[in-house]
């Protein structure tokens, strides 16, 4: 059966996966979805044969088959290498009698590098492919972790540039500085005086801006995101999903075919959809369980069959997760409603006009595999030390809030199916929140002083790709206004 991509709007036809990923959104505003999901052809046995890298190539050809053998393999081996810090790539920890995937060993501690370190691959081979002669500039807005994450995988990729804008006082001090002394000679960082969103309407409105756009063209350069809607990200994120399982084999947990629960720290619904994907495939997945953080618009939505942002973003203390609006979901409703254009669509706008969005009885009936829950600051901030407490296993705020929602699943459910939580970034990533949870003191210290202490405390080693992070050179020192996004793009490409 060929495949094919298509938006989960419906205008704009059938298109392959290569320019899927190089155009990253439909032009309705649509995500591109695949035409159908291939199931797995080879047994568990066979698969359990393989290495992380041939698991990567053999699930991911299944969704991207225009790429030869050995241009995917090329893309997957240049990903997933000695970046990680083990061979393993996503090791399976047990620990409380719950299995922790751990999938911040890659070059930035968190669970963004998965995807992002393969996706410049994905990316820069489909445009190979596609004949674009152009060099291809990518843009981001962070909030913290996708910038950098972006920027090591783009890190001197031929024919690509890339430009992260991040709001100058909104992101903490190890993501600054893991940001500002970023090497790589493609490589441009921009601080903002803004928010987050001042940076992220800078960017859209650079890509919407068709002068800006054409002048670009001339000088040979297009413009394209690295955003967790491209198809190209969200793929690779299915293939950790069957690893796990594969190892919870080997490891005698579980047999073939015993169905097993998912936990995912949920902000834009990424992660948890790969996992969906996963089952879709053949995976055997009994609950998929949703977790968020004090902003729970999508505990409500698995609960009431409604959508509603219309409420004040928090600030927390898991702030990868502080979103309001969990795009990927498009992708889950487009599939359950069997592809329905004009009903996603109007959803979709629905939500953009007046900010909420029932879901019909037919997509509501199909919800049953997911459970929806959340954790406040404090469920997270005790669930740290007492996971610490008990078994001397440090996480981070998000794995935290998977852990607390998991335990309350397990209370209300007595469900008692091996699960798997996916544990997103490393505690050092977030040390200020982790150190202050197990009890450290962190008033008057910086982060850099905190990741010593808390190393310390824990005999847990620094990571490498913080080690001395306070010490390096800034290389990046820009910093515009708000407006001049777009003349700081025009710099940095004349240079
Ligand atoms: C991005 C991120 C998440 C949320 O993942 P989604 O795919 O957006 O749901 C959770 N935890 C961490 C550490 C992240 O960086």
């Amino acid at each position: 059966m060929s495949l094919s991509y298509r938006s989960t709007r419906g205008n704009g036809g059938e298109i392959s996966s290569l320019e899927a990923i190089v155009k990253g959104i439909a032009d309705d505003g649509g995500l591109f979805v695949p035409s159908n999901i291939e199931k797995i052809d080879k047994s568990m046995e066979e698969l359990q044969e393989m290495d992380y890298q041939s698991l990567a190539y053999y699930i991911i050809n299944k969704f991207f088959p225009e790429f030869t053998k050995e241009e995917l393999l090329n893309c997957v081996n240049n990903a997933y290498d000695d970046k990680f810090d083990t061979k393993e790539i996503a090791p399976i920890v047990e620990q409380l009698g719950v299995n922790f995937l751990e999938l911040f060993h890659g070059s930035t501690l968190a669970f963004k590098d998965m995807a992002l370190s393969i996706l410049p691959y994905l990316l820069k081979t489909s445009a190979v492919k596609l004949g674009i002669k152009d060099e291809i500039v990518i843009l981001t807005a962070t909030s913290g972790d996708t910038g950098k994450a972006a920027l090591e995988g783009f890190r001197d990729v031929d024919g690509i540039k890339i430009i992260v804008y991040y709001p100058q006082d909104g992101v903490s001090d190890v993501q600054k500085y893991q940001m500002i002394t970023q090497e790589g000679k493609n490589t441009h960082v921009v601080g903002i005086k803004g928010n987050f969103d001042d940076a992220q309407n800078g960017v859209k409105e650079a890509f919407n801006n068709k002068r800006f756009n054409e002048e670009l063209k001339k000088d040979g350069f297009v413009l394209s995101s690295a955003n967790s809607i491209n198809i190209g990200r969200l793929v690779p994120q299915v293939v950790y999903y069957f690893h796990s399982y594969l190892e919870l084999m080997k490891n005698n947990k579980i047999s073939n075919g015993d169905k097993i629960n998912v936990v995912v720290p949920t902000g834009n619904f990424g992660n948890i959809l790969a996992a969906y994907y996963a089952k879709e495939m053949g995976l055997p997945i009994n609950k998929f369980i949703c977790a968020s953080n004090e902003n729970n618009v999508l505990t409500d939505f698995f609960e009431t069959g409604i959508y509603d942002r219309k409420r004040e973003l928090k600030l927390t203390d898991s702030p990868s997760m502080d979103i309001l609006i969990s795009s990927n979901l498009e992708r889950l409703l487009s599939a359950l409603s069997g592809g329905d254009a004009n009903l996603i669509a109007d959803l979709m706008n629905q939500l953009t006009d007046k900010g909420s969005y029932e879901i019909p009885e037919s997509i509501k009936s199909k919800l049953g595999d997911f459970y929806g829950g959340f954790a406040s600051q404090d469920d997270t901030s005790k669930t740290i030390k007492y996971v610490y407490e008990k078994s001397k296993y440090v996480i981070d705020t998000h794995t935290a809030v998977a852990y607390s929602v998991y335990e309350k699943y397990k209370e209300i459910t007595e469900d008692d199916t091996v699960t798997v939580i996916a544990s997103t970034a490393s505690p050092f990533k977030f040390t200020r929140s982790v150190s202050e949870a197990l009890g450290i003191e962190i008033d008057g210290k910086s982060d850099f002083e905190l990741i010593e202490e808390l190393s310390s405390k824990t005999g847990l080693e620094i990571p490498k790709p913080i080690e001395g992070l306070g010490d390096r050179e800034i290389l990046h020192k820009t910093v515009c206004e708000k407006d001049e996004m777009i003349e700081a793009i025009k710099n940095i490409l004349k240079s």
